[in-house]
């Protein structure tokens, strides 16, 4: 994306529709013809497509699609745009960005893109012969996996390495011994589940062979361990300043409640939902397998035999609150629906990303901004305040209200002691009343 004019985007959340939809023209985040098709609601999935993508449609299921601003990562500009079914995830967001934004912005760091796949071996007769005889022939694994996918190969990526896991038997659970056989491939711009999975089932027959074992499946793995994105940010004590609390204040706060979420599964939980808030809501919009990277998450946060959280907050040399967030971030540029979807097309061209590994720097950063956000709130004034004020808009509308009548039950909502669905249906009596 070229530099946005932040300045046309001002007051965007009370903008209409439409003036929203002007403002990102003006401000040069989208196209012209891309204005025209946020306007004739042009997101939306035809139903020819979905009727292709999957087995015995019946309809199609929509959800809101916002954008985030005031992203800075690594240097560049980016409109963020989100899936996403809850009220305040966009908002939050954005006020992170922002404050990193002053702060110099996320900078990110990658691993190597490879995917893993497995085939694992059931009843290998001597297994200390069978992994000796894997790893001598491990030139000759590789070449028939990438002969299974040879236009992977013709692209410049393909099967890298092999690596052999010997699964114990388990007598208190009573599960065999299983031989796993990984191999780390390069998927290059696709997620690569297909190639995977295609290079596993074409090895499997020669594992086989090799081992004198009995291949029980060949599949990709989601736990991504080979493709790991890193966001980081320093954010300056006098940005941290909230209400009655000093910015010393909420840095330390922020870093004891990283502390607990480190130490307590059940707070690791939570923290990491709200990291997977905004994760979920870039990988839903980019037409990426969101299920995937919400598994190889929460794995990745057990790695040391303890749900953990995923992210870290620690002070840094100048006193600084510096955060850091890690995962495992097999997305793609190409392949599933992301070329066929209106709206992952869309957001290729609002999010301006030219590879997969630019598009993982940008979510792992949307998922530490989102960290930031709820981390700051919780340790100060608490999130119902900023929450409630959105939900009530939900409530409002599951209470009823229509047109000019949602705004008038918001209002009182905001209001009332008690702002619930009972609250609301209240309101909206009375004002037809
Ligand atoms: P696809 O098979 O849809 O697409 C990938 C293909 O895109 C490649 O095989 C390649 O085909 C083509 N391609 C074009 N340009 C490039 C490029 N620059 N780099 C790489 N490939 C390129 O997708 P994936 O294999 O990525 O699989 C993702 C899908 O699989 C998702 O929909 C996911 O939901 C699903 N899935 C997920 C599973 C899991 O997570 N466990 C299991 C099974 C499926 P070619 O070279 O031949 O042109």
């Amino acid at each position: 994306m070229s530099p946005v004019d932040l300045s046309k985007l001002s007051k965007f959340y009370k903008k209409t529709k439409s003036e929203k939809i002007d403002s990102l023209l003006q401000a040069g985040v989208i196209s012209k013809e891309d204005a025209t098709l946020l306007s004739e609601n042009g997101l939306e999935l035809p139903d020819e497509i979905a009727g292709n993508m999957i087995e015995n449609q019946i309809g199609r299921y929509s959800l809101p699609y916002g954008v985030a601003f005031h992203f800075l990562i690594d240097g560049k500009d980016y409109a963020v745009p989100m899936a996403m079914e809850e009220p305040s995830v966009v908002a939050a967001a954005s006020f992170a960005a922002k404050i990193i934004r002053e702060a110099g912005g996320f900078r990110t760091s990658l691993t190597d893109r490879r995917m893993i796949g497995q085939v694992a071996l059931k009843s290998v007769p001597d297994v200390q012969k069978a992994i000796q005889n894997i790893e001598q022939h491990t030139e000759e694994v590789l070449s028939r996996a990438n002969e299974a996918h040879p236009s992977i190969v013709k692209r410049g990526g393909g099967a890298r390495e092999v690596h052999v896991r010997l699964l114990e038997a388990d007598t208190i659970e009573d599960t065999p011994e299983f031989l796993v056989v990984h191999l780390h491939i390069e998927t290059l711009e696709a997620m690569g589940a297909n190639i995977v999975n295609t290079m596993m089932e074409g090895i499997a027959p020669y594992l086989e062979e090799l081992t004198g074992g009995t291949a029980l499946m060949r599949i990709l793995s989601n736990y991504a361990t080979e493709c790991l994105a890193t966001a980081e940010c320093r954010i300056p004590t006098r940005l941290l300043k909230h209400g009655s609390f000093t910015g010393e204040e909420v840095r330390d706060r922020m870093i004891e409640a990283g502390h607990f979420a480190w130490a307590d599964p059940y707070r690791a939980v939570t923290h990491n939902k709200g990291i997977m808030n905004g994760v979920d809501a870039v990988v839903l919009a980019s037409g990426n397998d969101w299920r995937a990277i919400e598994a190889g998450a929460h794995a990745y946060a057990a790695k040391s035999g303890q749900y953990r959280a995923l992210s870290r907050w620690k002070k840094g040399e100048n006193g600084e609150l510096v955060g850091t967030l890690t995962l495992p971030l097999p997305v793609g540029a190409v392949g599933g629906s992301i070329g066929i979807h209106p709206a992952a097309q869309f957001t290729k061209r609002l999010l301006g990303y030219e590879s997969a590994a630019e598009l993982e720097r940008i979510i792992v950063s949307v998922g530490l901004a989102q960290n930031f956000a709820a981390m700051r709130a919780l340790v100060t004034e608490g999130i119902q305040k900023g929450h409630m004020g959105l939900q009530a808009r939900s409530l409002a509308i599951s209470a009823g209200a229509k047109g000019a009548d949602i705004d008038k039950v918001v209002n009182q909502l905001k209001e009332a002691p008690n702002m619930n669905l009972a609250t609301a249906k209240d309101i909206l009596e009375n004002l037809e009343n």
